[in-house]
């Protein structure tokens, strides 16, 4: 299977790693592989992968996991575009649609090394 996230290799050895414990190296790998969990409603990764100063981050997890799964459900994932990347931010546009209807942005993310975990800290969308 390919991975979700488009980058052309198997899941097994692109994100599925991270999936199942690995840390990824990189916030590349970190946000690609994010992308590939909502696509499967895999919300306690995007959950432990979500810094705590991030402006949606929810102390109550049960009411979070529902939002996430309730996303991940409604949206069909077309195709991940990355536009650009450096040491601490990814930008890229997410090719969703929801209902029928485009539901695609462009979003330039922030992420943090916090204990030698790579975690999601803030997005802006573009
Ligand atoms: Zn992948």
């Amino acid at each position: 299977m390919d991975c979700p996230c488009s980058s052309g290799e198997p899941y097994e050895t692109c994100c599925k790693p991270f999936h199942v414990g690995q840390l990824p190296d990189s916030p590349l790998q970190l946000m690609r592989s994010r992308y590939s969990a909502y696509t499967f409603g895999l919300s306690d990764y995007i959950i432990d992968t979500t810094h705590p100063d991030h402006p949606q981050f929810l102390k109550d997890r049960d009411v979070w996991k529902r939002d996430i799964d309730r996303f991940s459900k409604i949206t069909t994932f077309e195709k991940l575009e990355i536009l650009d990347s450096s040491d601490a931010t990814v930008t890229f546009r997410a090719h969703l649609t929801q209902g029928g209807k485009d539901a695609s942005f462009t979003e330039k993310s922030l992420f943090e090394k916090v204990n030698g975990r790579w975690l999601y800290k803030s997005g802006e969308l573009e």
